[in-house]
């Protein structure tokens, strides 16, 4: 099903004719390959809320003009992808406070009068690890692909505050990872952090998660992230890439017998999370997860 796109002006022009009326976005530039109407649409038609979730295009210089706009047009909030997530955080009235430790708000809520911050993708992250492997990494030692770039930034972040015993930080560029090593060092004294280089087979002898927070895997010719042979059955491995569905990582893991996912249920919760933020009720996972497995 296609859903609709909008700029600011067409969003403008067109907000009075909508049925149901638009009252949820997701902000991005570009926005267009957004799935996340395919996710809240289905919601909110099973919770029986009069609203469609539409895509905005919104420039950077646009941000503040494109808040103002929604808020006058009676939206309950939206959702901001890149490059939106620092403005965000900036924009509103009130962060919560792991939105600020994540450094970036991905769900705006306008409640009470007031623009409220959220990050859902961090709790995103760890309720789909539960939901595709049943188990928390409070009780997993992990590592982390890619552990410098945002998304894995954000996975250490959360690892450590669910109180993850051994966390294991991997990253091509080193002073990248070890900017983020020394900030979960300053929240997270407990944790027993690694930073590695080089990877090899013991060092994954020594995990028993490993996460896939690169953008490798996305292309044909993406080169392997693990030596030959390193993972064994009793690993488990989440690729945070979706497209495509099962990466060289997944395939690799699965013929040496580990539990592998995709990020698809990354996807799904943080979609779970932040409707959950905008409506106070827990979020339609079923219909969320029909809607995003139908394209
Ligand atoms: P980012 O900030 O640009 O980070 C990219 C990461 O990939 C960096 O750590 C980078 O290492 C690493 N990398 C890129 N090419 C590499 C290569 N050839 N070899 C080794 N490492 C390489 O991007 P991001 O926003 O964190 O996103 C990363 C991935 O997560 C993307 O595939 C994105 O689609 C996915 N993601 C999925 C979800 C979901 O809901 N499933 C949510 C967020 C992100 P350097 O630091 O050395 O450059």
């Amino acid at each position: 099903m296609a859903y609709p796109f909008f700029t600011l002006s067409t969003l403008r022009e067109a907000a009075g004719s909508l049925v149901p009326p638009a009252r949820l976005s997701v902000f991005g530039d570009p926005v267009a390959h957004s799935r996340s109407p395919q996710l809240h649409n289905p919601a909110l038609r099973a919770c029986g809320i009069d609203a469609q979730y539409v895509r905005l295009h919104v420039r950077p210089d646009e941000f503040t003009e494109a808040l103002g706009l929604i808020r006058e047009l009676g939206f309950y909030g939206t959702n901001c992808t890149i490059p939106h997530k620092f403005a965000a955080l900036e924009a509103v009235d009130e962060a919560d406070p792991l939105a600020r430790r994540l450094g970036a708000v991905n769900t705006v809520v306008f409640r009470g009068g007031r623009t409220l911050g959220f990050n859902s993708d961090g709790p995103g992250l760890l309720r789909a690890l539960r939901d595709e492997f049943g188990v928390a990494v409070r009780d997993l030692r992990v590592l982390i692909l890619g552990a410098g770039g945002g998304a894995g930034r954000a996975a250490a972040i959360m690892c450590a505050l669910d109180g993850c015993p051994r966390l294991v930080l991997v990253n091509r560029t080193a002073d990248k990872v070890e900017a983020v090593r020394a900030e979960v060092a300053s929240f997270a004294p407990q944790a027993r952090l690694e930073v590695v280089t080089e990877l090899d087979h013991a060092t994954l002898a020594g995990v028993d998660m490993v996460i896939n927070a690169t953008s490798v895997g996305m292309k044909p010719e993406d080169p392997d992230l693990l030596p030959a042979g390193a993972l064994g059955s009793g690993h488990l491995v989440y690729d945070m890439v979706y497209s495509p569905p099962e990466t060289r990582l997944l395939q690799t893991a699965r013929a040496a017998g580990a539990k592998a996912a995709n990020g698809l249920s990354m996807l799904l919760h943080q979609g779970a999370v932040s409707f959950e933020h905008w409506f106070e009720q827990e979020a339609p996972l079923e219909a969320m997860r029909a809607g995003l497995l139908a394209g």
